[in-house]
């Protein structure tokens, strides 16, 4: 099956709806410009949304990237200034979190956390009813591996195209459109179709698990990242029991599994 087709037939497996509102994340990579692109294609009713983390010359060639493809294609961009709005470039607040605990948690976690908490908070005011990430089938292989390694399988309840188990009016539904497509063929795609995107690595990915995970994948074929994620599908019924019961965080209000969000717990230095 070819990207398109397969794109697609995910669009159809997760129902999206053709009345959904939804708020694509453009980080200026393949992947979510790929998102971008076909969503757009295919006729559904899209706005990109980007956060400018203010790390140098790699932050300024990502937002030309995804401003030459928004205005491309016509598409709606808004674009959530880490500084103005948190204070802090995402370095300085990477290296205060570090700080304080002691270097335990790595740049990409810390990242990905404030990223989320953003997406859903600026989604939610904008009243989209979803919100599009660019995540491909290597991303969330890895993903299941690092849960797996980690001893936390249950993180990977909530996985899938589209997000499950979390019903709240607080929480905005993520999707994955490209859930099923090996990060080459997005790669491949993106060239094929000429799109202006970034194919360097963030300068700060330097030291996570998931790089780690990430070099043990790489001599796998792209068949057996499929077998994988086939395997996790069949068993995953029995990790995804009931809803997760979702809190307000006690300091900032957005949702959150425990009494205080992920994004606070680091934040309060
Ligand atoms: P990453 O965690 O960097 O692999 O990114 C995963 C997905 O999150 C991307 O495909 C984008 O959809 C989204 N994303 C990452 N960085 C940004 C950003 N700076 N602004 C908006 N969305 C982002
Ligand atoms: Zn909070």
């Amino acid at each position: 099956m070819n990207l398109e087709m397969q794109f697609k037939k995910t669009l159809k497996e997760i129902r999206l709806s053709k009345k959904d509102k939804i708020l694509v994340a453009m980080s200026g990579g393949k992947d979510s410009a790929v998102t971008a692109y076909l969503l757009h294609k295919f006729g559904y009713d899209i706005e990109g949304v980007h956060i400018d983390l203010k790390m140098g010359k790699y932050s300024k060639d990502c937002y030309n990237a995804i401003k030459t493809l928004c205005e491309n294609l016509g598409i709606n961009l808004h674009v959530y200034d880490v500084k103005k709005e948190m204070g802090s470039s995402m370095c300085y607040i990477r290296s205060a979190v570090q700080s304080k605990h002691k270097g335990k948690i790595k740049n990409c976690a810390i990242c990905g956390v404030i990223k989320k908490w953003i997406l859903n908070k600026v989604a939610r005011k904008l009243r989209f009813s979803k919100i599009a990430t660019g995540h491909n089938l290597d991303d969330e292989v890895q993903t299941i591996l690092i849960n797996i390694f980690k001893g936390s399988i249950d993180l990977s309840a909530t996985s899938g195209p589209i997000t499950k188990n979390i019903k709240d009016k607080k929480f905005i539904t993520r999707i994955k459109p490209l859930f099923y497509v090996l990060e080459d063929d997005v790669r491949n795609y993106a060239k094929k179709k000429k799109l202006p995107v970034v194919f360097d690595k963030c300068p700060c990915a330097i030291d996570s698990y998931r790089i780690q995970v990430r070099n043990f994948l790489e001599k796998v074929p792209g068949k057996e990242k499929q077998n994988i994620m086939k395997n996790f599908e069949k068993l995953s019924p029995k990790i995804k029991k009931k809803n997760i019961e979702m809190n307000y965080c006690e300091v900032c209000g957005e949702p959150s599994r425990g009494k205080i969000c992920k994004k606070c717990e680091l934040m309060q230095i």
